[in-house]
């Protein structure tokens, strides 16, 4: 019994492989061009956007149990010092999106927010808020959203809520008050977080008070209330969308996450998935992608992210499988970055 106790840890870490034998073909481009997607491990990505910028939970610490590759951590904290080797210059970030409150989406956003992106407000669920509330991230910073101000899929036809980057909100079709309403806009939609496996989520719930310490087991880094996806526009000087991009940072039954009819009726340029846990619901991401038709299709949170090592190339995420992955995108060659690569955007329209 004790070997086997021994071994299980073993046998998971084992269970991480390069890309390459399951069936993923990843990019790795560097020094592109702005703008690009900057892919930052896990759900995080970075877009700088005319002297703007919106980063996408943030995760560089990926503690692992025992500190062994691949294995889950049961006790989670922050890495200060690998949070400011890893995180790009990202100063110019005027919002921080937080699609939900697991550790891996979270953990890192209060250093993040105190140390590299001065100027960024936090949008996230409230519970989401009351942990960062534990960060000592000022309230002022944080942007609980309620249900009136989330899209949802189920009534597609009620207008979402617009938030931009100079901190002002609109309804889908209206604008906001004065000029400048910023060079960034991003709508929360109701999502759904696919289970882990078995199609049982094990870390659920959420939180109703403000908490005064930061969870420091695995499971206190509750779900939330709701988990979002986001639609997010890159603006012109105008107002007007040059890009519109759609990410879902989890895996979630259809129609959960899908986005809303927009007014302008502008295409969806580039759609970001999840690829863990993608067998874990139906249909994702088929039914999602009869939808939005992105020009630009990319893969992210595919990579091993229990005690991964930034130095070396990336493994997948153990016992994870992603041919059939491949199946549900018969239409389209998904871009699938290796951490801390870049992304182009596909050419104006
Ligand atoms: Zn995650």
């Amino acid at each position: 019994m004790r070997w086997l106790l021994l071994a299980l840890p073993l046998m998971i870490s084992a269970c991480t492989y390069l890309p390459g034998s399951r069936h993923l073909i990843v990019s790795n481009q560097q020094s592109l061009p702005e703008p690009t997607l900057h892919y930052l491990g896990v759900g995080g990505w970075l877009v700088h956007w005319k002297g703007e910028g919106v980063l996408l939970a943030p995760s560089f610490s990926n503690p692992g149990g025992l500190g062994i590759r691949g294995l889950p951590p049961l006790r989670v904290k922050a890495n200060p010092q690998r949070i400011d080797a890893l995180m790009p210059s990202a100063r110019d970030v005027k919002m921080l999106l937080v699609g939900h409150a697991h550790y891996d989406h979270l953990l890192d956003v209060p250093r993040v927010m105190h140390i590299h992106t001065p100027k960024a407000t936090v949008y996230g669920s409230q519970t989401v808020g009351h942990i960062l509330h534990a960060g000592k991230v000022d309230a002022r910073r944080i942007k609980v959203l309620v249900a009136d101000e989330i899209a949802n899929p189920y009534q597609p036809s009620r207008r979402g809520t617009w938030f931009y980057s100079n901190g002002q909100s609109a309804k889908d079709g209206t604008r906001p008050q004065g000029p400048t309403p910023g060079m960034i806009r991003a709508m929360p939609i109701h999502s759904e977080h696919a289970g882990h496996a078995f199609g049982i989520n094990f870390i659920q719930g959420q939180y109703d008070h403000p908490l005064g310490t930061l969870p420091q087991s695995l499971f206190g880094w509750r779900l939330g209330e709701v988990t979002l996806a986001w639609l997010i526009d890159l603006l012109d000087e105008n107002g007007k969308p040059v890009y519109r991009i759609h990410y879902q940072d989890s895996a979630a039954t259809p129609p959960l996450g899908f986005p809303p009819l927009i007014a302008d009726g502008k295409r969806i340029d580039v759609e970001i998935l999840c690829a863990a846990s993608w067998d874990q619901v139906h249909n994702y991401p088929a039914a999602l992608l009869r939808i939005t038709q992105p020009r630009t299709l990319v893969l992210g949170h595919w990579e091993n992210f229990f005690a991964s090592d930034p130095k070396k190339p990336a493994r997948t995420i153990p016992l994870q499988g992603y041919k059939g992955l491949l199946k549900q995108m018969p239409h389209y060659t998904p871009v699938i970055p290796e951490p801390f690569s870049q992304v182009p955007l596909p050419p104006h329209e």
